[in-house]
């Protein structure tokens, strides 16, 4: 396993709609690639981590349950489709390609997502309240829709000083990891 880099805002794959898993084609590889997604969400303690966010265009993505009396789960999403959606909800919400920035975002508050697990079988979650918003965000991210543009035009314009700011020390960070690598 190995600990995969985050794409950052302004990287083109983050913007782009990803590709459909096709499983039975890429069963030997997904196992690795999923714990490789585990790993990077938890080196970096996300609750949610999309493929396209590690550089691969592939409709999958990975999402942390946390549970008050009991351990985690994890959970993958192959295909994952959003089939029902009610309420509305407005919550502070981050993102792992934008360390650094919060913003609070509208989203519905209980989702129906259907999708395959790790063996290909098919799954139906109802979530809500953080879930259903962890989920909502990372079906976002397959489709190439980054957070920051489900804001309104005002609170966009407020979190611009912040983002171009925020860009700049993602870069120097990647150019040190890449000089060190040397
Ligand atoms: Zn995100």
């Amino acid at each position: 396993m190995s600990i995969r880099r985050i794409c950052k805002y302004g990287e083109k794959i983050l913007e782009k709609k990803t590709r459909r898993v096709d499983f039975a084609k890429l069963k030997s590889e997904l196992p690795v690639l999923i714990a490789d997604m585990f790993e990077t969400m938890d080196a970096v303690k996300g609750l949610g981590l999309s493929a396209n966010q590690v550089g691969l265009n592939l409709r999958l993505a990975v999402v942390k349950i946390k549970r008050e009396n009991d351990a985690d789960l994890n959970l993958v999403l192959i295909n994952p489709e959003l089939v029902e959606s009610s309420g509305t909800m407005y919550e502070e919400e981050g993102c792992l390609s934008f360390p650094g920035l919060f913003a609070s975002i509208k989203r519905f508050s209980k989702v129906k997502v259907r999708a395959l697990n790790e063996r290909g079988l098919p799954i139906e979650i109802n979530a809500e309240g953080l879930f259903a918003r962890a989920l909502q965000h990372e079906l976002d991210h397959l489709d190439g829709i980054v957070f920051t543009s489900r804001l309104s035009f005002a609170s966009r314009l407020k979190v611009k000083p912040a983002l171009f700011r925020l860009k700049k020390q993602w870069k120097k960070i990647d150019e040190s990891k890449i000089s060190s690598r040397e």
